[in-house]
């Protein structure tokens, strides 16, 4: 973390502020873990801090310590408005640019606040005036850790370490991936000495899945495409298939990732009818040096990290297809 960073932070800290803390829209556990364990923490420093959603967020994270206090833009429009009026700093957690928030990207562009990016995207853009942003970072909660710790070791309790252990536990794959460390690990066993019960936040995230998800999942795993010759899969998920397993929102959290868990697959996709968005959402996972993050970009108007990314196409799920094919053959030499 650079030095300038905190110091900058910290007077800006030194007099009690109004703080909004806006993680990106369909917000995952890295994203509502750091944005929650922020405001715990602004809060234990005797300021103001609200946590404000774009939309809602998934069943699977309705439980994290400071949940009900959040506010959801789509849902309370004119009191988020007042609180981004009166607000002195805004901070932005777990996204690179403001098309992640949806309407509030705009208001926030016109906010008078400090606003204070914290991320671990690549190729954040430039909105904010102070930023933390480190592509080789596990996740925006390890961040988080790594400031609320040099600011004031001691403020962590049991519900900031909660939060923070979610997120990194989901953003790692629970520790998983390359982008996890020794510190990282380090941070987690702290976290763990600090209250974060390790077994039951794994069991509340992924041992609570309802019949239908389970049912869903069936569904996902016999629509598994592999493009011929390459190292490459994908899954398709229809809005009729969603809707005959009565779909709720985060249901198809980590559907993606059966694909990569093929032997020798180096990329895998899904794509999510939403017919109500009229898009499909599409995940992309890579395993090794391939990277989804240039591939979403390039051809799905997305983004993200190196092995985990996300876009989207408002055409057909079979042009979708279509369209997956043709940019899978464009970059087939680097497999
Ligand atoms: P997921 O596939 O789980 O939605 O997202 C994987 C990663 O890519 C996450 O870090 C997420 O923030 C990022 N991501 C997902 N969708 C988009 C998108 O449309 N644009 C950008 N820039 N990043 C995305
Ligand atoms: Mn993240």
């Amino acid at each position: 973390m650079n030095e300038d960073f905190i110091t900058v932070l910290r007077k800006h800290l030194k007099s009690p502020q109004k703080a909004i803390i806006i993680p990106h829209k369909n917000p995952d556990g890295d994203a509502l873990g750091s944005s929650l364990a922020l405001m715990h923490f602004l809060l234990l420093e005797k300021h103001q801090a609200v946590v404000v959603s774009p939309n809602d967020y998934p069943n699977f994270l309705n439980w994290l310590p400071g949940q009900e206090k959040i506010l959801i833009h789509n849902k309370s429009k004119e009191l988020v408005q007042k609180k981004i009026n009166e607000a002195t700093l805004i901070f932005t957690l777990d996204f690179n640019a403001l098309s992640r928030i949806d309407k509030l990207g705009e208001i926030i562009s016109k906010a008078k606040a400090e606003k204070i990016m914290i991320d671990h995207h690549e190729a954040p853009e430039d909105f904010a005036s102070l930023m933390y942003s480190d592509p080789y970072m596990s996740s925006t909660c390890e961040m988080v850790y790594n400031i609320i710790t040099t600011l004031n070791p001691d403020s962590i309790n049991s519900e900031i370490a909660s939060c923070l252990y979610t997120g990194i536990m989901t953003d790692t794959g629970s520790f998983k991936y390359p982008s996890t460390t020794a510190e990282t690990h380090k941070a987690i066993a702290h976290l763990i000495e600090k209250g974060a019960d390790g077994t039951v936040i794994h069991q509340k995230i992924y041992d609570s899945s309802s019949f239908n998800r389970l049912k869903l999942l069936g569904i996902a795993l016999s629509n598994l495409n592999r493009i011929r010759s390459l190292p490459i899969v994908y899954i398709t998920l229809s809005q009729q298939e969603l809707n005959s397993c009565d779909y709720q929102k985060g249901d198809t959290e980590g559907f993606v990732n059966y694909g990569l868990s093929l032997e020798g697959v180096q990329f895998a996709c899904i794509m999510i009818e939403n017919e109500k968005e009229g898009k499909i959402k599409m995940s992309f996972r890579s395993k090794g040096s391939f990277s989804v993050n240039e591939f979403a970009r390039k051809y799905f108007q997305g983004g993200g990290h190196l092995n985990a990314a996300g876009g989207m196409s408002t055409d057909s799920i079979s042009e979708t297809i279509e369209l997956f094919n043709k940019a899978v053959a464009e970059v087939s030499s680097q497999f």
